[in-house]
Formats: C-alpha cells, sequence, structure tokens
C-alpha cells in the first residue's frame, strides 16, 4: 500500500452504514456528523457548557481536568432518525443511544430532545459513574436523579408535576422510592413518578444544601457507605433518617406551589 493510500485510509471514519463521518473536536468531545460545521459546533458548545454545569452540580472536584485528548467522549450524530436506527441497532421509539464502555454518545441531526434532554441527562451519568466508580453502591434512583435533575428541558415540567403530586398525597414514599428497581416497573404512572421524585430530592439536596455538601455525601457513598449512614454522616445537623429527609422534602416540593417556579 502506498504512503499516500495510508494515509486517505486514516483520514476516513467510516461508521456502520459505510459513510464517512466529518469530524469536529472540542476540549472534551469529538463529534461525528454529516451536518454542518455550525451545528457540530453548536452541539460541542452545548456539551461543553453540560460538562461544566454538571461538575459544578455535582460537587465532582477531580484534581485536573479529565476527558482530554484520547479520552474525549464521542458523540455521533446521524444525519435522521432512520440512519440512526439501522446505525446502531435502536428500536423506533429510542431518541439516542449511550455507551458507557465505548464513552460514547449518539442521536440524529433533526431529534428535538437531543440538546436539551438527552446530551445533560447521559452526560450525568458518565460524569457521576467517573465520580463514584462502576463497583460502587449507589442506588438506581440516585443514578436517575442525578441525570434527570440535569436535564435542562425537563426541569420545569419535573417541578410541576412533583408539587401537584405531593399536594395531592399521591407520591411515593421515600423508603419505597429507594428500593424500587423502575426496570421491573409496569406502571408508567409509577415509572414516571419514580423519575419524577429521584430528580427532586436531588434538586433539593443541590439547591438547599449546595453542591460541596453533595460531593461530600457522594464521596461517601463511592467509598461504600450505605445510603442512609452516608446521609446521617454528611447531613447529621439537618435530617439523620430516611423519614426526616422526607419531610423536609416534602416541605420544599411543596414551597415551589407557593413560590410559583
Ligand atoms: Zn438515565
Amino acid at each position: 500500500m502506498s504512503r499516500l493510500a495510508l494515509i486517505a485510509l486514516l483520514a476516513c471514519a467510516t461508521n456502520a452504514w459505510g459513510v464517512e463521518w466529518d469530524v469536529y473536536k472540542s476540549k472534551h468531545f469529538v463529534i461525528q456528523h454529516r451536518a454542518s460545521e455550525r451545528l457540530a459546533a453548536e452541539v460541542a458548545r452545548r456539551a461543553e457548557g453540560y460538562y461544566d454545569t454538571i461538575l459544578q452540580d455535582l460537587g465532582y472536584r477531580r484534581s485536573g481536568n479529565f476527558w482530554l485528548w484520547d479520552d474525549r467522549v464521542t458523540i455521533t450524530l446521524y444525519p435522521g432518525r432512520r440512519a440512526f436506527m439501522d446505525g446502531t441497532q435502536s428500536p423506533e421509539w429510542a431518541a439516542g443511544k449511550a455507551s458507557l464502555h465505548k464513552r460514547e454518545i449518539s442521536s440524529y441531526a433533526t431529534s428535538t430532545e437531543f440538546l436539551g434532554v438527552l446530551l445533560p441527562h447521559e452526560l450525568t451519568h458518565f460524569v457521576f459513574i467517573d465520580f463514584i466508580g462502576f463497583e460502587s453502591e449507589a442506588p438506581l434512583w440516585l443514578h436517575e436523579g442525578v441525570a434527570q435533575w440535569e436535564e435542562e428541558g425537563s426541569r420545569l415540567g419535573l417541578r410541576a408535576l412533583v408539587r401537584l403530586s405531593v399536594a395531592a398525597g399521591r407520591f411515593i414514599p421515600l423508603r419505597t422510592l429507594m428500593a424500587l428497581d423502575v426496570r421491573n416497573v409496569d406502571s408508567r404512572g409509577v415509572a414516571t413518578m419514580f423519575y419524577a421524585q429521584s430528580a427532586s430530592l436531588v434538586g433539593y439536596l443541590i439547591e438547599q444544601h449546595g453542591s460541596r455538601r453533595f460531593g461530600k455525601f457522594l464521596r461517601q457513598i463511592r467509598d461504600g457507605k450505605g445510603f442512609e449512614e452516608a446521609l446521617g454522616f454528611t447531613y447529621s445537623s439537618r435530617f439523620r433518617t430516611i423519614e426526616e429527609l422526607e419531610e423536609k422534602w416534602r416541605r420544599y416540593a411543596e414551597e415551589k406551589v407557593a413560590n410559583g417556579n
């Protein structure tokens, strides 16, 4: 093979359906796309913004930057839904796909949910795992709660749903919520409440008690403490048990009715 042919081969990043990608790189992300450079730059700008916000909200102070150079996360944007479904073997209802092991998030350029909902949600899962590690015993509600809380485009609707449910006394008791495996839940209503309440709880801890303390709490879980033990250790002057947390969280959720936000 000639040297020129080899260089050309290396420069050709082909995708699953045999079409070359255009590539746009930012500090922490590689965007593979078939759209305009402008759109790719916008996706990178939003992703970099989420990266900063998520780290700040979770109180994650890692020494030095991460996801740099070869560790950058790849965002693959297919040109349309059909190409995305074919390229990722996804079902028709899926708006995107994330692979923690491949460090890749895929969606399609025309998706209305991608930039404001899916991208921040999946990036939060990536950062959260980076923070607490694959091995730690963080409960499912906490994984999904942080990811859902960071969905910029969902927060308003989520607050409204939770405040209505709490005001009507129709919420999942926290002890039940924390033991629930939503993957085995058939009821759509229960699943929706699971996600909304989990996010509201995370929002309560971050908004009312600060990201620094939340980061301290996550580090206790990373280091092997159970949820309630980590809660008591970190928030002992505010609440020590799940029941005490539930009482305070309910008041926070209801106050949002009075404030109207
Ligand atoms: Zn999730």
